[in-house]
């Protein structure tokens, strides 16, 4: 599938709850996350590939220098055993305290910039079963789910950014911008 850009309206979109795991929905899971690892992604969310769903896949497997947590019923859990992840109308609930790090987005090439969120979150969501799924998670799992939350309600990266943090990437939000709405625009209104 082809990866979005900023810029693109569907990105804004909030996503329509999924109310079962239809052959379709299947389908696009395994889509997603083919379009996920071609990209070397840890998150991939519906918007992402222009659909308005709360869907999204995870793997963290791929990040060996910057570490998860997981608990389950209380206890530590392996995170890899426990990937790769479909978080599906996913419920965040913030737990630990803010820490900033580091993170991209795939619908924003070249762009990285330190994002202050939760270190741990409490995570209720279905699975790719149509099973309902909880856990409690810590450091990156816990920011790219926070991350791929966001984009299933239409918020972006760049709108938890600093102020400073944000003017710094400006000129290159403007241009990523620009060229994705020249990339939308009909072939006969382009010049
Ligand atoms: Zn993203």
């Amino acid at each position: 599938m082809e990866i979005v850009k900023f810029g693109t309206p569907i990105l804004r979109e909030k996503g329509a709850r999924i109310e079962a795991v239809t052959p379709a929905i299947k389908k696009l899971i395994a889509d997603m996350f083919e379009t996920m690892y071609a990209h070397k992604g840890v998150g991939l969310a519906a918007q992402q590939v222009g659909l308005a769903l709360q869907l999204t896949v995870l793997d963290v497997r791929g990040v060996n220098d910057r570490p998860s947590s997981l608990e389950l019923e209380g206890q530590p859990a392996d995170v890899h055993a426990f990937m790769p992840l479909v978080l599906i109308n996913p419920e965040i609930k913030p737990i630990g305290k803010s820490v900033a790090g580091p993170e991209g987005c795939l619908s924003f090439p070249e762009i990285f910039a330190e994002i202050i969120r939760p270190d741990v979150v409490d995570v209720e969501a279905m699975d790719a079963e149509g099973k309902t799924v909880r856990f409690r998670c810590g450091g990156l799992l816990a920011r790219a789910i926070q991350h791929e939350a966001d984009h299933l309600k239409g918020i972006l990266f760049i709108d938890r950014m600093s102020k400073e943090a944000k003017e710094q990437i400006r000129a290159e939000l403007e241009d990523l911008q620009l060229a994705t709405k020249a990339a939308l625009k009909p072939a006969g209104q382009r010049k």
